[in-house]
């Protein structure tokens, strides 16, 4: 309003009849109606009594007061705005609506809403009508509601509202920092559209907030440029408000995790993980070996931790610095990872200290032992190879403690002694080995060791010997032999196979001395041929699984063959069971070639087995052969008989010939007579004989 002053209302003026009836309408008004004359100065012709409520004048004390006028009210900030209104609307001959804030009687600040408008009807100059109020209240609830969408707007999370179909309605400038994208840009789009990596989870955080009204949990999202960033996210479920007419909206709210989880994860390394190698540390293995313990204790099943400690290593560091030593020790880490399965823990203890944990899966601790001791055998060798250390070749051996875990109840420090007590005695024998901790394995061990390098010096020094066990028919006749493996200790003691095949088998030293084996039988089986009582002997050979199915074993029987000069037809190959299954396809086509050559097949041990009958119909065997265990008491046993019996019935149907062997009695040899078996191998006729002896024997010279 742009009046300096209000003239009081003067009833008498005949302008202002109605004007009576008019302050009467507006006495109760919250407001203050005027009318004043565009003179230039303004006249006050009229101002309701309402003025006294909204200012704290009345309208008296408006004339009254020298230099009290409404304009003097207005806060001088908000004057030119008022002016400003007041004259734009004259200027058009519009009405005008201005707000501004006046300071009343008691000093206080209060918001006044004023409409006008020129009546130019009353004649020129015309006069200003017009109504003031008081939205002081309104005002303050406004902006509280602005204050509160501020905070929404600057909060950092990023606080989205979506639309039950997934558009975005609101995106606070958290969600611009966040994302990249503006909240013009954003609104309208779909969430997965702008924001989502795996839109199935999105999908299932959006039905989770439907159906239970909120859903926390991690999402990935894309940023605007692309990258990808982990964010924690709140979603609730805001339903329609009637009031406002607002729908039902889902309210979510991201606040953004990516660096608290690289945090996390750096503070999860540095506790956990050794900085130099990056292998885990110490307290990473201390918890490691407290769960294999209580899974060993728990599930019965045995694994192993193998301390390993560097030798010399003191040397490399004193001499070269430790720079050289700390590439050593990286170096060291990356072998060692090598030598074990990806299950297996590689840690180091610090210094030069390293422990391998296998995991607790094997049966026994016999299995576990030697499966710590392959690795150990790995890890010695993978140390052996020369270290470059930047321009520095060094060459390394490592002395390793083995303790196996095994379902007692041992604590993770008294295992981890055992280990290392275990390791010096590693040092103690020489360095470069390993040693077991427990007393019954390490005995056990050294016993294999030296029986290992007892066979390897067996083929070496010619200590082997076969004998032949002879086979005859039921008119007593000598039709072959078995030959069977002896081993001839320097001592002159003889050892059976039960003490040395296994160890053979399992040290691979068994395709070795399966060639004597064959080399030494095929040469005696040339003799027989070439001598007129022995020619049409068979000589049965035990092959082993392992030499059967190795890729240049049937290269390996041509070369003996035409080294020997022996005709293949009088040779029996006898396999187990065990093989036929392990590798059927492999066997099966192994035995065609060979059958071609004319060899024969005996299936050895037959009964303890698992062929069934397919594989024995597939197979281009020739001979059955009974396994001793059911000889030994087929005539009191009631089941070995029937096994016995069914095993000549299957036998005979297959076209297959039988034999038996532990024969030991007449009696078991009447009863298989009578079952229908006329092959007999046993001590009821010989043992294995020397070869010497056995062609005595079989010229029956004996
Ligand atoms: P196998 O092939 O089943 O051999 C039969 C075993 O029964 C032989 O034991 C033999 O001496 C024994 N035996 C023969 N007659 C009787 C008897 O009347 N009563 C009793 N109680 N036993 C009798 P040996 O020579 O100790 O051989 C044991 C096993 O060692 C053989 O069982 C065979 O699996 C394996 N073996 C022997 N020689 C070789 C070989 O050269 N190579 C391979 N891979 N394994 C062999
Ligand atoms: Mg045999
Ligand atoms: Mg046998």
């Amino acid at each position: 309003m742009m009046s300096p002053t209000l003239p009081v209302l003067d009833p008498s003026a005949p302008e202002q009849g109605s004007a009576m009836s008019l302050e009467l309408l507006l006495r109760n008004l919250p407001g203050a109606a005027y009318r004043c004359l565009n003179d230039g100065e303004w006249s006050m012709l009229f101002l309701s009594d309402g003025i006294e409520q909204l200012t704290g004048y009345s309208a008296a004390a408006f004339t009254a007061r020298p230099g009290l006028s409404f304009a003097s009210l207005i806060l001088p900030e908000d004057r030119a705005q008022v002016d400003h209104a007041v004259a734009a609307a004259l200027a058009h001959a519009q009405p005008f609506h201005v707000t501004y804030r006046i300071r009343i009687a008691g000093g206080e600040v209060r918001w006044i809403c004023e409409q006008g408008a020129l009546n130019l009807d009353a004649g020129a100059p015309g006069v200003l009508e017009g109504f003031m109020s008081d939205f002081t209240l309104l005002k303050q609830a406004d902006q509280l509601v602005m204050e509160q969408a501020s905070y929404l707007q600057r909060a950092r999370d990023a606080i989205i509202a979506l639309d039950m179909d997934s558009r975005i309605h609101y995106w606070n400038q958290g969600a611009e920092r966040l994302y990249g994208w503006s909240a013009g840009e954003a609104r309208g789009k779909r969430f997965c559209d702008l924001l989502c990596d795996k839109p199935e989870l999105y999908h299932l955080a959006f039905a989770h907030t439907v159906a239970d009204g909120e859903w926390t949990g991690e999402l990935d999202h894309v940023r605007r440029d692309g990258s990808t960033l982990d964010v924690d996210t709140r979603w609730t479920l805001l339903p329609p408000d009637e009031v406002l007419g607002a729908a039902q909206k889902i309210l979510v709210i991201g606040t953004d995790v990516s660096e608290r989880k690289i945090n996390e994860a750096r503070i999860f390394r540095l506790a956990f993980f050794d900085s130099l190698t990056e292998l885990p540390n110490r307290a990473n293995l201390l918890d490691h070996l407290r769960r294999a313990l209580l899974g060993s204790a728990r599930t019965r099943k045995c694994g192993a931790l193998m301390f390993c400690d560097l030798d010399n290593f003191k040397y490399l560091n004193d001499s070269q610095g430790h720079a050289a030593g700390d590439l050593l020790l990286q170096a060291v880490a990356r072998r060692l990872e090598h030598c074990v399965r990806e299950s297996d823990m590689v840690a180091r203890l610090g210094g030069d200290e390293f422990v391998i944990l296998t995991q607790p899966v094997e049966d026994t601790r016999e299995l576990a032992a030697l499966q710590a001791e392959t690795v150990t055998r790995k890890i010695l060798a993978a140390m052996a190879a020369p270290f470059q250390l930047a321009d520095l070749g060094y060459t390394l051996s490592v002395s390793v403690g083995v303790v196996t875990l095994c379902g007692t109840v041992d604590t993770v420090e008294s295992t981890l002694r055992q280990a290392d007590a275990a390791m010096y005695q590693a040092k103690a024998s020489g360095r470069n080995t390993f040693r077991f901790h427990d007393p019954a394995v390490q005995a056990a061990w050294s016993a294999r060791a030296q029986l290992e390098s007892g066979l390897r010096r067996a083929l070496q020094h010619d200590e082997f010997e076969l004998h032949y066990q002879p086979q005859l028919d039921h008119s007593g006749h000598v039709i072959g032999a078995e030959a069977l493996l002896r081993w001839r200790l320097p001592n002159g003691k003889l050892l059976y196979p039960a003490e040395f095949i296994r160890a053979a088998e399992e040290s691979g030293m068994i395709i070795d001395i399966g060639r004597w084996v064959l080399r030494i039988a095929c040469a005696e089986l040339a003799r027989w041929q070439r001598v007129k009582e022995t020619a049409g002997l068979t000589l049965s050979v035990n092959v082993s699984a392992r030499q059967f199915t190795e890729p240049d074993f049937v290269a390996m029987l041509q070369q003996i063959f035409e080294h020997s000069g022996v005709d293949p037809a009088g040779l029996k190959l006898e396999l187990t069971e065990s093989l036929v299954v392990s590798d059927f396809s492999t066997t099966a086509h192994t035995m065609a070639t060979l059958k071609r050559r004319g060899l024969s097949f005996s299936l050895d041990d037959f009964g303890t087995g698992y062929s069934s009958l397919a594989y024995l119909r597939k197979l281009p065997l020739d001979q059955l052969k009974i396994d001793h265990s059911f000889m030994r008491d087929v005539l009191t046993d009631q089941n070995d008989a029937s096994i016995v019996r069914s095993i000549i019935a299957l036998g005979d149907s297959l076209g297959l010939q039988v034999i038996a062997e532990g024969v030991e009695t007449p009696g078991q040899r009447q009863f298989l007579s009578d079952a229908g078996c006329f092959i007999y191998q046993g001590y009821l006729y010989q043992r294995a004989l020397s070869s010497e002896h056995f062609t005595q024997y079989a010229r029956g010279l004996h």
